[in-house]
Formats: C-alpha cells, structure tokens, sequence
C-alpha cells in the first residue's frame, strides 16, 4: 500500500516526458505545432494533476502553452541570455545566493515538478549550485555569521521536491538559528503536483516556532483545481502564509480577464496575489514576452475592476538592483 509520501512520489514519476503521448492524450495533433522534440537541455516535464486541467483538443491552451517545447526557443534574441537576472553575480557561498538585504535564497534543489518553457533558471548551473549536504553545511554558517539576515528563501528548482527527511532536516536546521524570523518556501508545486502537500510534509513545516510563508507559482485561473483548493486549505489550516507571485505571459495570461479571474480564484482559495512579474530574458523564451506598455495598461484595468488587495505588484527583477523595480 502507498503511504501519502510514496503516492506522490509515484504522480511525480507517472508524468508526461513524452511530447507524442501528450498529444495524444490531450487529443491534439502534433502536426498542428511547431514543436521541439527530444530537447535534452531542458526537456517536456509535466505532472499529470496538471495536465487534468488543460482544455483536450485546445492546441492554444493556456496551460499547455507554458510547459510545450516550441522551436521558437532556438532563437536568438538581443538581451536574452543564461543568467538574465545576475544570479552567479550574487552567489555568496555555494548555493546560497545573496542579493536584498536581510534575506539570503538558498537553491535546494535543481529539480523541478514541471518544466516551465519561460523559467529565468532554465540555463541555470544547478550542478555547482545546489546545496549538496556539504554545501547545506556551509551554507548554515554563512547565515549564522550574518545576523543581519532575519529571512531565508528556499528555491530552486522546487524545495518542495526534495524528499521529507531532506526538507525536515534543512527547517530543523534553520530554526536553529536564533536570529532568522521567517522561512520563505518559493513553489510551483502546490499547483502542478498538489498531492504533494501531505498531512507528513505540514507537520515537518510547522514543527518549528519559525514563521513559513510559502508562495505558490500560480499563472492561469485554471491551474487552480478543487486538489489545489484543498492543498490550500490544508496549508492554511497550519497557519502558513500564502501569497502566489504570477508571470506575464503572451498568450497564457496576457489579458485583463484571465489576470482578474486569476486574482478572484486565487483569494476564494485564501492566497494573496503579490506580484506579477515582467518576463526575466532568459534565452530561449522571447516568445513569451509582453511589452511595459501593455503590461502597465492590464494592471490599469485591473485596478478600475479590482478591490486594490487583489491587484498584484507589476515587477521586474533587474541584476545587480537592491529590489525589485514597481513598473507602474
Ligand atoms: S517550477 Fe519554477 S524553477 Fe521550476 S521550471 Fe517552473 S518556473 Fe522554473
């Protein structure tokens, strides 16, 4: 029999790698597509929770959009590039990335539930970068030397993925430390594997008297199935804080009526819509990108149709700036 820890395990393992056995479950002709087969570097990942809640037949699903390899990320763009928000310039110790004050991000991982074709991290060196067990050793006493840091962000990849034992031990470790306030847990997979958030891994999240803020990845309305509702709702119950921070995607969200149905399910779920972000120019996702004058014209309409708690931030992350930058 399956323990919760193993199903998901499972769910993860039984998803889509296969762009052919995609298409044919979602009963979309290949042929209809320019899509990009076999792509090694970063290759198709999606869980079948998520798959469930694209449109069968709709080659221009707004889901399927983000995760389908498209040969149009072969081309080359001015000002796309690796490293598109200057994460290696910012590495303070082997997977500790420090660029804000008083917070420091730790890459846990480079493993991700789903592979999101407009990810800033998908040329990413997770190889050097990821906290191996000596690395995560390291890492603790950066931050115990800095007492300047009250906030820890862990990302990735997804730090959801990491196994219980693994994920237990690291907030172990961080309550530890007297001078952290808050752990921050960036993930998509709340959204794309909700079976994930089992009754084992909310106990290793609050077992410690440190705040958890966990913000979910979430770019559609309907991404936000009833398992997500109720991966929510169990979340909330252990007093965790969830915002969701979205990116601005032609073709996917690039409307001021999908935004605010996003916004509306995303609060009737008890989750804060925090930021909305500009594209990071990573190479290979050009296709994605909406301009800042349409950007900043959505969050206008948003605000005249919105209550100003559901409008998110309007972002952009720039290398080697002190904060994020509000574009309107
Ligand atoms: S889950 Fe996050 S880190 Fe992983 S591919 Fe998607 S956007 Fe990138």
């Amino acid at each position: 029999m399956n323990t919760s820890s193993s199903a998901w395990q499972q769910a993860l393992n039984e998803g889509f790698s296969d762009l052919h056995s995609l298409c044919q479950h979602l009963q979309i002709d290949p042929q209809q597509l320019p899509l990009l087969d076999n792509f090694r570097q970063f290759p198709l990942k999606v869980p079948r929770q998520f798959v469930d809640c694209m449109e069968p037949g709709n080659p221009d699903d707004p889901l399927l959009r983000q995760i389908l390899p498209l040969q149009q990320e072969l081309l080359t763009y001015p000002g796309y590039h690796d490293d598109p928000v200057g994460d290696l310039n910012a590495v303070a110790a082997a997977g500790v990335i420090h660029k804000y004050h008083g917070r420091i991000l730790l890459i846990t991982t480079g493993a991700c539930a789903v592979h999101c074709r407009y990810c800033f991290r998908r040329n990413f060196p997770y190889g050097e970068q990821q906290l191996s067990t000596q690395k995560q050793q390291q890492a603790l006493a950066f931050i115990q030397q800095h007492q300047e840091i009250s906030e820890v962000i862990l990302s990735g990849g997804d730090p959801l993925l990491l196994n219980d034992s693994k994920l237990g031990q690291l907030i172990t470790d961080l309550s530890g430390i007297a001078h952290l306030k808050r752990i921050r847990i960036h993930s998509r997979v709340p959204v794309v594997l909700p079976s994930r958030i089992t009754p084992e891994l909310l106990d290793l999240l609050t077992a410690r008297d440190k705040k958890i803020i966990l913000v979910l990845h979430s770019n559609h309305a309907n991404e936000l199935s009833d398992l997500v509702a109720s991966a929510c709702l169990a979340l909330q119950q252990r007093q965790i804080s969830l915002l969701n921070q979205s990116v601005l995607l032609r073709a996917v969200n690039d409307d001021a009526e999908s935004l605010r149905q996003l916004s509306e399910k995303l609060f009737s779920l008890g989750v804060l819509p925090y930021y909305l972000h500009q594209l990071d120019q990573a190479r290979g996702t050009a296709h994605f990108a909406v301009d800042d004058a349409t950007a900043s014209h959505l969050i206008t309409e948003l605000r005249s149709t919105l209550p100003g708690y559901l409008v998110p931030k309007l972002v952009r992350e720039q290398a080697g700036a002190a904060y994020k930058l509000n574009l309107c």
